[in-house]
């Protein structure tokens, strides 16, 4: 089997690169590290990869992308993730609405939202989690009322990332609450969050200075026109929107993994070298097996929707082993570094510029955001082994 790139590929890639290169600021990426609202840099950026067509490349060329093949996609997403940009995969829009709209939206949504998406004028944020409703998405209780031309919100989401500056909302909402099969009544509602009233954020900050949100919505009017795919079909286009979601690249912590190899293949401790400790090597030996192993299975993946299959166990699949794979690496990082490891990249005792202090705290959300690992193991258990659901 050959996973090589075509020679277009690669000079796609070199391209990419090139233009990272120049145009990334150090800005831009504290905007991706901390999820804070995009400065001016960062909106710059995103405007050029726009430009490029290299923000959704595989939207279809009317809309602002390239047509682009996933292998296409998955090299520019690729080099992306590697130069700490906004990688798609970190873009609510362009990775998880924009694609869902291609497929559900009408002509009227996709006018109005997919090239603003791809020209990186717009952003999202996602809320389908509450307080009472993560992994059983089927429960969410965020009421929405049918008064004729429009529906009224009233309750709560949790963990809504990028709420508290994100043009729009992508909501899941209930529309149905007498059916007792509850997934047979939620619906997908995009809502203007920069003109409607009704909306109070509130953030939540994690150990790492990541930054999500509360949404409470109070009578908040959503006309029915914002309705997206058919009423009481949200749970089934929310399915198809998590798988985008879910097919992250992980090429983005290779590049701690390299700062870690050169510091081991640099650094003495008590006058030995670090890189002939035999606990060391095997343990960056093993981070590079399971980098290797992940980013076979995402070509896969790519290679998959090339061939427009069907891809909920290999999506699963890649989501445990990418953010397993990350937190790993933290974990290693922070034993072979020491206590200097621990300090974040403001101590000039910092090592690796706090890199790792700051993925060690970090890394342990990758495995919740997204649907768990332990949902994706039941997906695997279920779909592909035929297990009875636990
Ligand atoms: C940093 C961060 C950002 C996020 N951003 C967003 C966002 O933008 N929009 C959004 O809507 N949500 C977001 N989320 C929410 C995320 O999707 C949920 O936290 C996640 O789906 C889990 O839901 P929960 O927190 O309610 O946990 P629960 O569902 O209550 O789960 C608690 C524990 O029980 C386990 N568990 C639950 N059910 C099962 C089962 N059937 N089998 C085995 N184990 C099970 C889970 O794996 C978990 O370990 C974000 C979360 C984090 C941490």
């Amino acid at each position: 089997m050959d996973f090589s790139f075509t020679p277009e590929q690669e000079r796609l890639r070199y391209q990419v690169r090139e233009f990272l290169q120049k145009e990334v600021t150090e800005q831009s990426k504290l905007d991706f590290k901390f999820d804070q609202p995009y400065s001016p840099d960062t909106w710059k950026l995103l405007h050029k990869l726009g430009e490029r067509g290299w923000l959704c490349p595989l939207y279809p060329k009317e809309w602002g992308g390239m047509a682009a093949s996933p292998l296409d996609n998955y090299v520019i997403q690729d080099e992306l993730a590697y130069a700490f940009a906004p990688a798609p995969c970190a873009l609510i829009g362009a990775m998880v609405v924009g694609p869902t709209l291609l497929i559900y939206g009408n002509e009227e949504q996709k006018k109005k939202y997919l090239p603003r998406i791809a020209h990186g004028e717009i952003e999202f944020s996602m809320g389908y989690t509450e307080p009472g409703s993560g992994s059983d998405l089927a429960s969410l209780a965020l009421k929405a009322e049918d008064k004729g031309d429009y529906y009224l919100l009233n309750g709560q989401k949790m963990f809504s990332t990028k709420a508290d500056f994100a043009d729009y909302g992508w909501i899941a909402v209930r529309t149905d609450s007498e059916n007792p099969k509850k997934h047979k009544g939620i619906s997908l509602l995009i809502i203007d969050f920069k003109n409607t009233p009704g909306v109070t954020v509130r953030p939540i900050r994690d150990m790492a200075g990541y930054h999500s949100n509360e949404v409470f919505y109070d009578d908040v009017r959503v006309p029915k026109e914002n309705l997206v795919g058919d009423l009481n079909q949200g749970f089934y286009i929310i399915g198809a929107a998590l798988l985008f979601e879910r097919a992250v690249t992980i090429s983005g912590f290779h590049r701690p993994l390299e700062l870690l190899i050169d510091y081991v293949k640099s650094t003495k401790r008590s006058g030995k070298p670090l890189s002939a400790n035999p606990l060391i090597r095997r343990k960056l030996a093993e981070m590079e097996m399971k980098f290797a192993v992940t980013r076979v299975l995402s070509y896969r993946l790519s290679w998959m929707q090339v061939h427009k299959m069907f891809t909920l166990t290999e999506t699963a699949i890649t989501k445990i082993l990418s953010t397993e794979t990350v937190y790993d690496l933290a974990q290693t990082g922070m034993q072979i570094l020491g206590h200097h490891g621990e300090l974040s990249s403001g101590s000039k005792w910092a090592e690796l510029h706090g890199w790792f202090a700051h993925m060690y705290q970090e890394s342990p959300h990758y495995k919740i955001a997204g649907g768990t690992s332990e949902i994706q193991r039941q997906i695997i258990a279920t779909r592909t082994l035929g297990l009875p659901r636990g």
